[in-house]
């Protein structure tokens, strides 16, 4: 009998292809039982013919849908043209990229990496450099300060400041510099920024923590303590930016501006990785070269993508999309919050977190038997499933997908 394995993925099934990936990957993660082949807008096909509607959107990743086509025409087109130089040489779609995006952000400068985990420990060596060079922090006690139940990617230094202990646990020793407070606690951020403080880095809604949203004019708040003591206010839009809440920035909903953004996900358009830190020139000025670096960072493909991504961002249409669909989404999973098992719905625009009552399963339990009626979402935290479909979704496939949420709740509000 053959054995499966990756080669073979072409006529084998999706438990044979499950089985191999098992067998042959690290598992660092475990999936939905579901092997995608191909994907169009909102819609996923697996192995089997199967179809799925994304109601994920590789955690905001996919904000403008599968294949989209201006998307995919610009890869296209570029891949033709020019994929890599490294940052040994100039390539001409860099600079238009990168105003373009400082454009979009209202910001003066851009300096482009890959992941996000790379982009927030761009941001982690900036606001450090910043502190000793700028703000006279003594060598090596500069400190930023975090939120509990953070998600800002997987590095060691990351994880060094994650709450979480399936992230840490066993990845010490850890790196030193940051401070834990309660996330929405404006008293806890007033006690411990102090005057080595360099940033405060946030994400102005926490994703992976349950689509938790601080409460009105925590942020707000923030923005005037850093700007009042000389700190820097980092916002990580990496999964809530780019239209996910009906804004280009989650952080617009509460009129803040920081001093800076961390973006990722969404800037690549579901193509390539693409993230970038943008600031103003007083605080990305602080490198010189040869102090940091990406081999990839803002290569021509990423560059041609991103820019992409940028220009449609700036018509507001997506936006405008997430913002209409979105108070829809909130409306009905509203008259399902506090009926039957669901607990509590949580999020903003085309983003939300649904907390079930425990006993009716786990969050897991209920995203596979979503799952098993073509709809798929990904759990958190126990008993939370979140909901992210791409911005592009239809509002009857949306209305649809709510309906398969219904059918497993056993709710027919
Ligand atoms: C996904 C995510 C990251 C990490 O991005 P990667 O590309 O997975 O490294 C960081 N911050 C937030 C808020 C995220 O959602």
């Amino acid at each position: 009998m053959a054995k499966a394995s990756p080669s073979s993925s072409s006529s084998s099934s999706s438990s044979e292809l499950i089985t191999a990936s098992d067998t042959y990957s690290a598992h660092n993660y475990h999936p939905l039982p579901v092997v995608v082949a191909s994907a169009d807008g909102a819609w996923v096909t697996d192995v089997e013919g199967n179809r799925y509607l994304d109601m994920l959107a590789g955690y905001s990743a996919l904000n403008f849908g599968h294949g989209n086509r201006r998307l995919v025409d610009a890869a296209k087109a570029q891949l033709d043209r020019l994929t890599l130089t490294s940052r040994a040489f100039h390539h001409d779609r860099f600079a238009a990229f990168c105003s373009s995006l400082a454009e979009l952000c209202g910001m003066e400068m851009v300096l482009p990496m890959n992941t996000g985990a790379e982009a927030v420990e761009t941001a982690v060596k900036t606001a450090r450099k910043w502190g000793y060079q700028v703000k006279g922090v003594p060598d090596g006690q500069a400190k930023i300060v975090v939120a509990e139940n953070n998600f800002h990617g997987r590095t060691t230094t990351i994880v060094s400041f994650s709450t979480d202990e399936e992230a840490r646990a066993s990845f010490g020793p850890y790196t030193p510099g940051f401070e834990i407070v309660p996330y929405g606690d404006l008293a806890a951020m007033e006690a411990a920024v102090d005057e080595n403080t360099v940033a405060v880095l946030l994400e102005p809604i926490q994703g992976e923590a349950g689509v938790l949203v601080p409460p009105p004019g925590y942020l707000p708040a923030v923005r005037e303590l850093t700007r009042s003591r000389n700190t820097l206010f980092i916002l990580d839009e990496i999964q809530s930016g780019l239209g996910r809440t009906g804004a280009t920035f989650a952080c617009e909903h509460e009129d803040v501006v920081p001093d800076m953004y961390v973006l990722g996900k969404a800037l690549g358009g579901g193509i390539v990785p693409v993230s970038a830190v943008v600031s103003s020139r007083a605080v990305l000025g602080v490198f010189k070269p040869g102090e940091h670096g990406s081999t990839f960072g803002g290569n021509p493909l990423a560059c041609a993508v991103a820019q992409e991504v940028v220009d449609m961002l700036r018509s507001g249409e997506y936006q405008q999309r997430a913002t209409e669909l979105g108070e829809h989404l909130h409306r009905e999973l509203g008259v399902l919050a506090g009926e039957g098992p669901v607990r509590a719905v949580r999020g903003r625009g085309l983003w939300a977190g649904v907390d079930i009552d425990p006993a009716r399963g786990t969050g897991r339990q209920i995203s596979e038997q979503l799952m098993e009626r073509g709809v798929l979402v990904k759990d958190t935290h126990g008993s939370t499933i979140r909901i992210a479909p791409p911005l592009v979704i239809s509002k009857e496939d949306l209305d649809w997908g709510l309906n398969q949420l219904r059918a497993v709740l056993g709710t027919t509000a």
